[in-house]
């Protein structure tokens, strides 16, 4: 064990917040010892903003609760620790733990209960990466290197404590921290890891609970380096494990999101993991959806049908919270309305509480060369700058495209429109202002000279093949209907 000067490795009290320095202090003024280990030392080190502190201390999770009161919640049964909030945060404090018992792992190997207390060096050896293993006093300006970690940090090599193999087995969630750290802090794997890191390891990851894996992948989407972590999802095999249905695929749909959201998260913008999940399980909603509409379930039906199995099949993998779920099924129903608004609807529509979201999901469906959004992505961002006035013109104006369109497809044959080679649009929605005297006098092409190839339109168009030209009334074939939880 070397004991480092912290001051020489780049730390000092002024990085830390008052939060974590006072939980040190509170501790150390009650007789026990205590240090700020993981992530919080290992970013500071790298020159990085870390997104949390943890405590770590002799003193077990009822002593904390002693020391703190009622500003301490002890939490977790296979993995005790306390909760401590310090001003508006919330520090981890977890007490020095021994190697867990025999008796308490599964016949896999899996770590089943971790609450055996012991002394600091017991401790170093149960934490997962070298990176993860440093000490630091603060207040005695010292950092506590058990396994020579400050020189995987300037390697910048992410090594297991110990057999990768038990390693993993003990906890398959290992492995998905493995690869979040690695993109996120752009590390190579050391070659042990890699050896073991095969589809029959990953696989153990099916038997984790549902929820833990659900936290697991909130971190991944939260990581700020979801675009460098999905395609290691897929090259070790771990996709398959945390996504029920969606293929390991990452389309250009999923691409552009992952950007958008790393790009959020470098500036400080908040993001909802739920949006992702939205975004992942997008395509396998659709198919779900065409499979109802091909057996006659009306459409609404399909899509509600459609949204429940998706989700119940992922909550096999990773137990979405119901209020992200009802947020993921809202995103994907204001596909629709978006799509279609009525006229009369539209400023509500854009004052609704998924709109936002809804619409940021449509205009990335689009931004990704998605051509089913008919331009309307667009035309969403273009109305909402616009003034009172303006709004109302490019309603009348939407409004009257549609009557006519729907007036066409009356006479025309549905399957006509449909041809990808003969798609016709309706005018963009425009930006300037024009005068309402001018709206009635507007001579509008023929249909016929509008005619384009898909793929060739501007943003802000709506295509002839837009659902409210092909929209037909439905008989509904109450036989054929498959009735979900919702009715
Ligand atoms: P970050 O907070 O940036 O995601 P972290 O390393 O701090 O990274 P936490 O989940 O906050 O990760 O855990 C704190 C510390 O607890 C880790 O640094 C590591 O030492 C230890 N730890 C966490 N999870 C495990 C695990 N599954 N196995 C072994 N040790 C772990
Ligand atoms: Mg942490």
């Amino acid at each position: 064990m070397q004991t480092l000067r912290a001051s020489k490795c780049g730390l000092s009290t002024a990085l830390l917040p008052a939060s974590i320095l006072d939980v040190i202090d509170a501790l150390t003024k009650a007789g026990y010892v205590a240090y700020i280990v993981g992530g919080g030392v290992r970013d500071l080190m790298l020159g990085q903003n870390p997104k949390d502190f943890d405590a770590v201390t002799n003193a077990t999770p009822l002593q904390i609760k002693e020391v703190f009161g009622r500003r301490c919640r002890i939490i977790g049964r296979r993995f005790e620790l306390a909760h401590v909030y310090s001003g508006r945060e919330l520090i981890e404090v977890a007490t020095f733990r021994a190697p867990p018992k025999k008796e308490v792992t599964s016949s896999a190997g899996m770590i089943l209960r971790d609450n055996n207390w012991g002394t600091i060096e017991q401790d170093f050896i149960r934490r997962d990466f070298s990176i993860n293993t440093l000490y630091y006093q603060p207040r005695k300006d010292i950092i506590l290197d058990f396994c020579n970690a400050v020189d995987d940090v300037q390697s910048k090599t992410l090594r297991l404590l110990g057999d990768p193999q038990t390693r993993f087995e003990e906890d398959p969630v290992r492995m998905l921290r493995a690869l979040r750290f690695a993109a996120k802090l752009n590390f190579s794997i050391d070659k042990n890891i890699l050896k073991v890191f095969t589809p029959e390891l990953t696989h153990l990851l099916s038997d984790v609970s549902p929820h833990r894996l659900y936290d697991e992948s909130q971190k991944l989407f939260t990581s700020g380096h979801l675009n460098r972590v999905l395609p290691m999802l897929i090259q070790f095999d771990v996709w398959k494990q945390l996504f029920a249905e969606a293929k390991p695929k990452i389309t250009l749909f999923i691409e552009r999101v992952a950007k958008n959201t790393d790009q959020r998260i470098s500036i400080g913008k908040t993001i909802n993991p739920a949006f992702f999940y939205a975004v992942l399980l997008w395509e396998i909603f659709l198919e779900r959806c065409n499979f109802y509409l091909s057996k006659g379930v009306v459409p609404a039906e399909a899509r509600a049908q459609a949204g429940l199995d998706v989700l119940k099949r992922q909550a096999t993998r990773t137990i979405i919270p119901r209020f992200a779920e009802t947020f993921i099924r809202e995103v994907w129903e204001m596909q629709t309305r978006l799509l279609n608004p009525k006229p009369q609807q539209i400023e509500a529509l854009s004052g609704h509480a998924r709109f936002r979201a809804g619409f940021d999901f449509l205009l990335l469906r689009e931004k990704s060369g998605d051509e089913t959004t008919m331009g309307m992505g667009a035309w969403w961002d273009a109305y909402q700058l616009m003034s009172v006035d303006e709004k109302e013109r490019v309603i009348g104006q939407y409004n009257r495209q549609r009557t006519r369109s729907r007036r066409q497809t009356q006479s025309v044959d549905v399957s006509e429109v449909k041809t990808p080679h003969q798609q016709t649009e309706i005018e963009p929605l425009v930006n300037e202002p024009e005068p309402r005297s001018r709206r009635t006098r507007k001579v509008k092409p023929h249909l016929d000279e509008r005619v384009l190839e898909k793929g060739t339109s501007q943003s802000g168009e709506i295509h002839a093949d837009h659902p409210i030209l092909k929209r037909k009334r439905v008989k509904r074939d109450l036989t054929q209907v498959i009735f979900g939880p919702t009715q």
